[in-house]
């Protein structure tokens, strides 16, 4: 697969000291002496960022995500967890707006928009998640809702942003658009964000129920550069095959 592709391991609030010492030792056996242009990028719970950091290796494929972020640099905010210190801990990358945060903590675009400013001015390189519901989808306004979410989701500039097209319905649930719907969103997100905002550097991925059968059809769309994965990211065998046929 000749084009740069973007690994986002997205393990929520899943896994332990040990068991995600014992992936993280898989994905680095995996992908080593690998000269692929691919970057995998483990974004776990915030607790275990400490560890992982220690076990990085510097070859450039692996970094470090966090899951999120406050939008202020610090203060009196019980309970969240400040970016500078995410950087301090080497995330280089930060999820911003997954579905999962704006439906159970309401986080709104404006929230997510403040986020992404503040990642950008500290040099780290934010991870947008957009994605339409099943009514919204079925209803057929899913390209004005996703623009909707661009618009107000991202500052008139940014240095450089991934963008993972998230289709709610497809999160853990199995079920995965068509290549075609695939291209027909992300061939829309590159426009709208080119023709709205100041992009340095863009790249869209895809993200829902992403697995062993049907990754490389996916990455293979034109424009699409790689993708979100939760569920088979924290599968070993599942995530260290997915890797070796990529690099
Ligand atoms: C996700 O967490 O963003 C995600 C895409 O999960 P899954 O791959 O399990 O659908």
């Amino acid at each position: 697969m000749k084009k740069s592709i973007f690994i986002v391991a997205n393990w929520k609030m899943n896994l332990n000291f040990s068991s995600a010492s014992n992936l993280i030792d898989r994905i680095k056996a995996t992908i080593k002496n690998s000269i692929a242009d691919i970057k995998v990028i483990i974004c776990p719970q915030f607790l275990l960022i400490p560890q992982i950091k220690d076990s990085l290796s510097n070859d450039g494929i692996l970094s470090l995500g966090a899951q999120d972020c406050h939008h202020k640099l610090s203060g009196a905010f019980t309970g969240d967890t400040s970016i500078e210190l995410l950087k301090d801990l080497k995330c280089q990358y930060v999820i911003v707006g997954h579905s999962e945060r704006r439906i159970y903590h309401k986080e709104s675009s404006e929230t997510i928009k403040n986020k992404i400013q503040l990642i950008n001015q500290l040099s780290m390189v934010p991870i947008l998640c957009i994605g339409e519901s099943l009514v919204e989808r079925r209803e057929k306004n899913y390209l004005d809702i996703l623009s909707e979410q661009l618009l107000k989701s991202i500052p008139n500039e940014v240095d450089k942003l991934l963008i993972a097209y998230e289709p709610i319905w497809s999160i853990g649930s199995g079920l995965v658009p068509s290549l075609e719907q695939i291209k027909e969103v992300t061939d829309h997100i590159r426009l709208f964000v080119n023709n709205n905002k100041k992009i340095g550097t863009i790249y869209v991925l895809y993200g829902g129920s992403v697995n062993l059968n049907n990754f490389f059809d996916i990455f293979k769309v034109h424009g699409v550069s790689g993708g979100l994965i939760g569920g088979a990211s924290m599968k070993s065998g599942d995530f260290t095959k997915i890797l070796k046929k990529l690099i």
